[in-house]
C-alpha cells in the first residue's frame, strides 16, 4: 500500500477530564510525526458528567484535526466505540482507550503493518499492571471463551486495534446491540495479525468498568459467540437420564433378586434439589438467549448523538457514511 493515507483515531471517554490533557498531548504528537494524513482523531463523549466534553469542544475549536461526537447519555464503552468507528473517515481506524493504557506510541507499529497488507493489527497483551485477581480473571475468560466459541478468537487481545477502511465497513453492518467488539472484528475475517504490547497503568483516574459492567462484557462475549451453554443442556439431560435409568434397573434387581427394596428420605431430598437446580440453571441460561433476542428485535439505536464539532470531516473522502 502506498503512502499517502489518511488516519483516523476512535476513542470512546467516560468522565476522563483527569487524563484528557495528557491524552490529547501524547497522541497528537504521535500523530504529527506520522506520514501522510491530514489525520483525524474522532472522540466520542459517552455523556459524562464533567468537564470532558467542555475540553474536548475547547480543543476541537483550536485543531480542525478534531472531531467530537457528543452523545445523549452514557451508553456504555462498546456502544461509544460503535459510535466513533461509525464516524470515523481515514483510510484506517486505531481504536483505543483515552486513560493511556494503550500507548498511543504503538501507534506506527500498527500502521506498519497495515502497509504492509494486515486489515486487522490488535495488541496482545504481553503484561497487564492490574489487580491479581483481575489479572486472573481475563485470563480463564479468554481461555474458556476460545474454547466455548466456533470461531477462533485470540486470546488476551483486547479492543486496541488498527482496522482498515473495509473492515470497518463491514463493522457498520453488524446491527447487533450487544456488541462484543473483539469478537466482531475476528468474525469479519480478512488478514489479522496480533503484536504483543504491554499494557501499561490507567495514567489518571479510576476505572469507569465497575464489577457489573465487566461481567456484562464477559457475558456478551460468551453469548455472542457461543451457543454451546445451551447444547450444555442436552448434555446434562442426557446424564441425569442415563443415571435414573441405570438406578431403575438396579431397583427391579434388588426387588426380584435380593428382596429389598432401595429406601432413603435424604437421598431423595438431594436428588430433587439437585435436579432442580440444574433446570432452573438451564431455564436461565435459555432466559439469557430469549432476553438478547427481545433485546435485538426491538431494534432500538445503538446510541444517539446529541451534538458533534468538526463532523463530516472535510477531508473524508467520500464523506463518512452512517450505517444507523
Ligand atoms: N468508557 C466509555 N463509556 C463507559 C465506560 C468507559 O466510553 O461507560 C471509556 C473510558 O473513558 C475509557 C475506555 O472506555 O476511555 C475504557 O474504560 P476504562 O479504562 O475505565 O476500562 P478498563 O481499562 O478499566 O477496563
Ligand atoms: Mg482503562
Amino acid at each position: 500500500m502506498s503512502l499517502p493515507f489518511r488516519l483516523s483515531v476512535a476513542v470512546p471517554l467516560y468522565n476522563e477530564e483527569k487524563v484528557l490533557p495528557e491524552f490529547l498531548r501524547r497522541t497528537r504528537s504521535v500523530i504529527d510525526s506520522l506520514a501522510g494524513g491530514p489525520h483525524e482523531m474522532v472522540l466520542v463523549d459517552d455523556g459524562s458528567a464533567d468537564r470532558t466534553l467542555a475540553i474536548l469542544e475547547e480543543a476541537a475549536a483550536a485543531d480542525p484535526r478534531l472531531v467530537v461526537v457528543a452523545l445523549s447519555r452514557n451508553f456504555g464503552h462498546q456502544a461509544a466505540l460503535t459510535a466513533a468507528l461509525d464516524h470515523c473517515s481515514g483510510d484506517a481506524v486505531v481504536l483505543m482507550d483515552a486513560d493511556l493504557q494503550d500507548a498511543p506510541e504503538a501507534i506506527p507499529l500498527f500502521v506498519e503493518k497495515f502497509q504492509q497488507g494486515y486489515d486487522v493489527v490488535y495488541a496482545t497483551r504481553a503484561s497487564r499492571k492490574e489487580a491479581w485477581w483481575l489479572k486472573l480473571s481475563y485470563f480463564l475468560f479468554y481461555r474458556l471463551l476460545a474454547m466455548l466459541s466456533e470461531l477462533s478468537l485470540p486470546v488476551d487481545a483486547g479492543d486496541f486495534a488498527l482496522l482498515s477502511r473495509r473492515v470497518v465497513e463491514q463493522l457498520r453492518r453488524l446491527p447487533e446491540h450487544h456488541r462484543y467488539l473483539r469478537g466482531l472484528r475476528s468474525w469479519v475475517g480478512f488478514r489479522q495479525i496480533g503484536i504483543p504490547i504491554e499494557r501499561a497503568e490507567r495514567h489518571a483516574g479510576k476505572s469507569k468498568y465497575s464489577l457489573r459492567k465487566l461481567m456484562e462484557l464477559a457475558s456478551d462475549g460468551i453469548f455472542a459467540f457461543s451457543i454451546v451453554p445451551l447444547r450444555a443442556a442436552i448434555l446434562a439431560g442426557l446424564l441425569a437420564t442415563a443415571l435414573s435409568v441405570i438406578f431403575a434397573l438396579y431397583a427391579v434387581y434388588a426387588r426380584l433378586f435380593l428382596n429389598r427394596s432401595p429406601q432413603g428420605f435424604t437421598a431423595l431430598v438431594v436428588l430433587i434439589t439437585f435436579l432442580s437446580g440444574i433446570l432452573l440453571f438451564f431455564l436461565g441460561i435459555i432466559g439469557e438467549y430469549v432476553g438478547r433476542l427481545y433485546e435485538e428485535v426491538k431494534a432500538r439505536p445503538l446510541y444517539i448523538v446529541g451534538k458533534t464539532v468538526g463532523w463530516p470531516n472535510p477531508h473524508g473522502e467520500q464523506g463518512t457514511r452512517r450505517a444507523r
